[in-house]
């Protein structure tokens, strides 16, 4: 590209948001170009959910959806008004891809793949005739009375009536959001609330990692310590990392555990058995040592925990696994209980930025006008998705923020040069 290519909106970010925002504004007859630095839209988004793509959340309240932004929530009402969880189901259903509510509410494509998801928004941008560059980074932007005039490519420039900002944060830096958009709002006057990792798995310390590596555990509860008190609980699934402790209920903990941890360290109780008691649990396992006294402890099996599961908890209990099961005394199956019901882990730190699903902070909610995600401070510019100072609970929350903010900028964007 030697010359300026002109547009009616130029959107900068080619994931969930940027995505959507160039959709509605190409459907609201606008010409708009789509821009990312990736080969491929949605490179975060493939990841999503494990690769399965946990789309939205079932959430069809509207005050309880706002809630779960706590107190920045507020901002997201026109959003998610226009644009709630159950248009964009309805969206993308009336688009043939056929999607599934799991019991936690979470919503996935019946395929379970993301790719699906992906390849049908590229059909919706083919079919609306959007322009897109991949390959090509925004490097700068040029601002003339409060107005953007031009940017600056890493091949050409672009201009347009009306710009979006759909750069995301800073978390999962390999898929392309390295923070580069909040320089470029800064650039344009914006004021960026300190990005935190968010949504974080929890790193553990003096914990055999190599043995309990990848066991994963269902409906567990963590409770959360700090000098010996019970600081707070959170249920949820978990899973075994090299470096910790990862899933839900780790994630949906993370922010909290990193404002304890400024106070000093943090433990966490792990109950694997929240729904019996310390006793039920003692009568369970006194009856399977009975039934299989002749066995070796290491072959017990009940049926709900994984062998590999027990292979860390006789580790932990430091119980030789050659021993007959008649050999475990009382006090043995004291510890093993205790184990099962307040396995303790020491938090070493949260993941950084390079394992969080998300990023706190971002560009401040004060210069954004919220019923249409236009900025106050750059009359053509508008902020979308993770970019903002904006972070949700798992569940499909995230996404539907990023569905629901594109879209309503999109519209927007649209309108102001169609009238
Ligand atoms: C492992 C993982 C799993 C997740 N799972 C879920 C889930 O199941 N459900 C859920 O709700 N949320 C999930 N999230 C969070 C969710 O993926 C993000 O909140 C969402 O992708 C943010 O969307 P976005 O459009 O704002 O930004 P991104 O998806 O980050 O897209 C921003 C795009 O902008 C491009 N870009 C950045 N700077 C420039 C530039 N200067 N020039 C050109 N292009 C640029 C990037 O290349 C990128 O493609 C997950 C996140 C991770 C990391």
């Amino acid at each position: 590209m030697s010359e300026d290519i002109q547009f009616d909106v130029a959107v900068i970010g080619g994931g969930p948001a940027g995505v959507m925002a160039a959709i509605r504004a190409a459907q609201k007859g606008a010409r708009v170009v789509l821009i990312d630095k990736n080969e491929q839209i949605g490179r975060k988004l493939m990841i999503t959910g494990n690769g399965r793509c946990n789309i939205t959340q079932a959430e069809f309240d509207l005050p309880e959806l706002v809630a779960k932004f706590g107190s920045k929530g507020k901002f997201l009402f026109s959003a998610f008004n226009l644009f709630g969880p159950s248009q964009l189901m309805d969206f993308l259903e009336g688009e043939n891809l056929k999607l599934k509510v799991e019991n936690s509410g979470r919503v996935f494509p019946s395929s379970n793949k993301s790719l699906d998801v992906i390849e049908v928004l590229k059909k919706i941008l083919r079919d609306n005739g959007i322009t897109t560059l991949m390959k090509n980074a925004v490097r700068d932007v040029e601002i003339k009375n409060s107005r953007i005039e031009r940017l600056i490519l890493k091949k050409g420039a672009i201009v347009a009536e009306n710009y979006i900002l759909a750069t995301g944060g800073k978390s999962y830096p390999v898929t392309g959001s390295d923070g580069s958009g909040y320089s470029l709002a800064q650039k344009m006057g914006h004021k960026i609330v300190d990005p935190r990792p968010a949504l974080t798995p929890l790193e553990i310390k003096n914990f055999p990692l190599e043995k309990s590596q990848a066991i994963s555990l269902r409906g567990v509860e963590l409770n959360v310590y700090q000098n010996g008190k019970k600081k707070f609980s959170q249920s949820g699934d978990l899973i075994f990392t090299h470096f910790g402790i990862s899933g839900p209920a780790v994630l949906n903990v993370s922010r909290e555990v990193g404002v304890l941890l400024k106070n000093g360290p943090v433990e966490i109780g792990l109950d694997s058995k929240p729904q019996l008691t310390r006793e039920k649990l003692d009568e369970i396992l006194q009856k399977e040592l009975e039934k299989n006294s002749a066995k070796k402890i290491a072959n017990l099996s009940f049926d709900f925990f994984s062998p590999k599961f027990w292979d860390l908890i006789l580790d932990l209990a430091k119980i030789d696994s050659q021993i007959n099961n008649s050999r475990i005394s009382r006090k043995d199956r004291h510890v093993l209980i205790e184990l099962f019901k307040d396995m303790r882990l020491e938090v070493a730190g949260l993941s950084g930025f390079e394992r969080a699903m998300v990023t706190a902070g971002g560009i401040d909610l004060k210069e954004v006008d919220s019923r249409n995600m236009r900025s106050k401070i750059v009359s053509n510019l508008f902020l979308v998705g993770e970019v903002l100072d904006l972070d949700g609970p798992t569940g499909g929350y995230n996404l539907q923020m990023c569905w629901s903010s594109g879209y309503l900028a999109g519209e927007n964007a649209a309108e102001k040069v169609l009238d």
